[in-house]
């Protein structure tokens, strides 16, 4: 019953600008019950195509006319078609074919489904035919399922919370989409998802509402049932199914992890790049509460192989995180030139955000990377460059480029140990702390001062040896104890949870990256600002062109505040730095 489906034959016979010899295009349709297809074969109508039985083949071969394409629009799974399509596609020796699917594959946790369409794409390669698989969001049409629940239950808005969203595609977006592919002169074997605005369900309820008497009615007593929570109860419970796979995650989701690049590419297209937003770990969403306004956040962390090139440098996928990095490393005795606090940071940021630690010696993590693979789904082109070329200059740290990071080589060192010694000062001036970062004696260092008004500050300086008679180890990461302390919080989900809920919510973290001057007036001003736990790093400068600090070494002074206090700090940083350098992978 599933597999049943329909074929009808398009003639383009309006078409005017063909040569005398030439035969009319014919599209096939093929519509394996999905309701939208009616629309486009609307659309086709409308473009003075006419539906002609051309079933029996003989039939064709006696014409004037010849098939260029078929379009397929499939509602269940693909995989179960592929023979159906495959046989049509020899029987009318379609050349180009463009499959209308669902973006059901994206949400499976096995690769399988999507493996199925790449090896089907190769099986209509093989018999000299070129397929364009189209995975789209829930799609709006007049005649569309999506659309139609939608106007039906349209009264349900008030009920629905806010945080069960999906994505929503127009009808003619896509049939553009399938336009341009077959008309493009480079068309490919490829696929392509094409999501649409990820929104809460309620606002997709909303777009329907309309003045109905019945509609109006059933909606305010929905809004009277909202105040017991009926739908929150019920959303409790779908994701409940969701998380039991007995329902679909497509009925609620905002983030995908692509599981390969080629599923990552797949995503990052020309059409579906205004509906998608490319990350790592997701700590912007997670931990900084950033959003995201219609996108679907496209996380990488599942494309993380490492793959060591010579002694000492390693080929990283852009979701490979620092931690998986440094145990990589591990083995030969190796590092990384900068160690952040934290190591659930995709590599893949690094090229984009100045991620650093507390060496004196290096900057950021980006100063290590020698050759990046990028890839721009606007002009459809990989871009490989290195790091002395003025194209990699003009990506490095540029989070406005439309461009993705694919793969980058990194510049490693040998592995050193560090050596802590704890140092209490009362109330010192900044230029005590300035002559710290002065010693050349330490490799790394970190000041901290919990509270802004407190009179006590800690100096953890780090050594190449022991600087103690007693025989010590050292450690393995210049990191104290609160430094030490993120990696163990987010090994668990409950305790990760505890970490980034409160910043996500309640609080503000920013880092400033401070001239010596600029640290000096920090330093004498910042007693009464409603800010805690400050931690003063030293960050040398680095040579890219876009890095926030080009011109000279910096004071990273990083620190945390209440939300409510967020306007006092804007206004104090304004007030006292004239250009402000922020951290651009925190608040800013
Ligand atoms: C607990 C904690 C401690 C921290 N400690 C430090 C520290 O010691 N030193 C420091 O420098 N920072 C530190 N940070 C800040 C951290 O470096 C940033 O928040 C960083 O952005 C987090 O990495 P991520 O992979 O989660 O980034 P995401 O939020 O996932 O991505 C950040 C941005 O990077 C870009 N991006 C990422 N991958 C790609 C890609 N493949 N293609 C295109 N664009 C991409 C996007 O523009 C994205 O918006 C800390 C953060 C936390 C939460």
């Amino acid at each position: 019953m599933d597999n049943q489906f329909s074929v009808n034959f398009f003639e383009h016979t309006a078409q005017t600008n063909l040569s005398s010899e030439a035969k009319y295009p014919i599209t096939i349709i093929v519509d394996f019950g999905h309701p939208v297809s009616a629309n486009y074969i609307k659309r086709l109508a409308s473009r003075g195509c006419f539906i002609q039985d051309f079933s029996a083949s003989e039939k064709l071969a006696n014409t004037s006319s010849q098939v260029t394409d078929m379009i397929v629009f499939i509602q269940g799974k693909l995989s179960e078609k592929t023979d159906a399509i495959l046989e049509l596609v020899k029987r009318y020796c379609v050349k180009n074919i463009s499959i209308i699917t669902t973006f059901q594959s994206h949400l499976t946790n096995e690769s399988t489904a999507i493996e199925l369409e790449e090896i089907f794409l190769s099986r209509l390669k093989e018999v000299g035919s070129c397929g364009v698989i189209f995975r789209c969001g829930h799609i709006l049409s007049d005649r569309s399922l999506a659309e139609n629940n939608l106007r039906r239950f349209a009264f349900v808005a008030p009920l629905i919370p806010s945080s069960l969203r999906s994505c929503c595609v127009g009808g003619e977006e896509v049939f553009q989409a399938i336009d341009a592919e077959q008309n493009s002169s480079s068309r490919r074997s490829r696929i392509i998802t094409l999501l649409g605005a990820n929104r809460p369900w309620q606002e997709f309820l909303k777009d329907y509402w309309s003045d109905n008497i019945l509609q109006v009615l059933l909606r305010k007593f929905c809004f009277v049932l909202s105040f017991l929570l009926f739908g929150h109860l019920a959303a409790f419970l779908l994701n409940w199914l969701i998380k039991l796979g007995l329902i679909s995650r497509s009925w609620n989701f905002d983030t995908l992890k692509p599981s390969s690049m080629r599923e990552l590419l797949s995503l990052v297209n020309k059409y579906n790049l205004k509906y998608v937003k490319v990350v790592g770990y997701n700590n912007g969403v997670n931990h900084l509460g950033y959003r995201y306004l219609e996108k679907t956040v496209i996380s990488t962390v599942n494309c993380d192989r490492i793959i060591r090139i010579s002694e000492n440098i390693i080929k990283v996928d852009c979701g490979a995180t620092i931690l998986q990095t440094l145990d990589f490393l591990k083995p030969k005795q190796q590092e990384l030139y900068a160690i952040p606090n934290y190591s659930h940071i995709c590599m893949g940021t690094a090229f984009f955000v100045p991620i650093h630690g507390n060496a004196l010696d290096y900057t950021t993590i980006a100063e290590s990377i020698v050759k990046v693979v990028l890839y721009d789904p606007k002009e459809e082109r990989f871009i490989i460059t290195s790091c002395q070329e003025t194209t990699f200059q003009n990506y490095i740290f540029n989070t406005t480029s439309q461009v993705i990071l694919l793969r980058l080589y990194l510049e490693v060192k040998p592995k050193a140990r560090y050596f802590p010694s704890k140092v209490k000062l009362l109330q010192p001036n900044s230029q005590v702390l300035l002559d710290a970062f002065s010693d050349n004696t330490v490799t790394n260092i970190d000041i901290r001062k919990s509270k802004a008004d407190s009179d006590t500050v800690y100096i953890n300086k780090y050594y190449s040896k022991s600087q103690e008679k007693t025989k010590s180890e050292g450690l393995e990461f210049p990191r104290d104890s609160i430094g030490g302390l993120w990696d163990k919080l987010e090994e668990k989900p409950i305790t990760s949870w505890l970490m980034h809920t409160p910043v996500r919510y309640l609080l503000w973290n920013i880092e400033l990256f401070l001239t010596k001057e600029e640290f000096m007036t920090f330093w004498e001003t910042h007693s009464s600002l409603p800010i805690r736990k400050i931690e003063i790093r030293y960050v040398k400068r680095s040579n890219s062109a876009n890095s926030p600090f080009p011109d000279c070494n910096c004071i990273a002074v990083d620190f945390m505040l209440s939300r409510k206090h967020c306007q006092v700090i804007k206004e104090y940083i304004k007030n006292n730095f004239a250009v402000p350098r922020y951290h651009l992978g925190k608040h800013y």
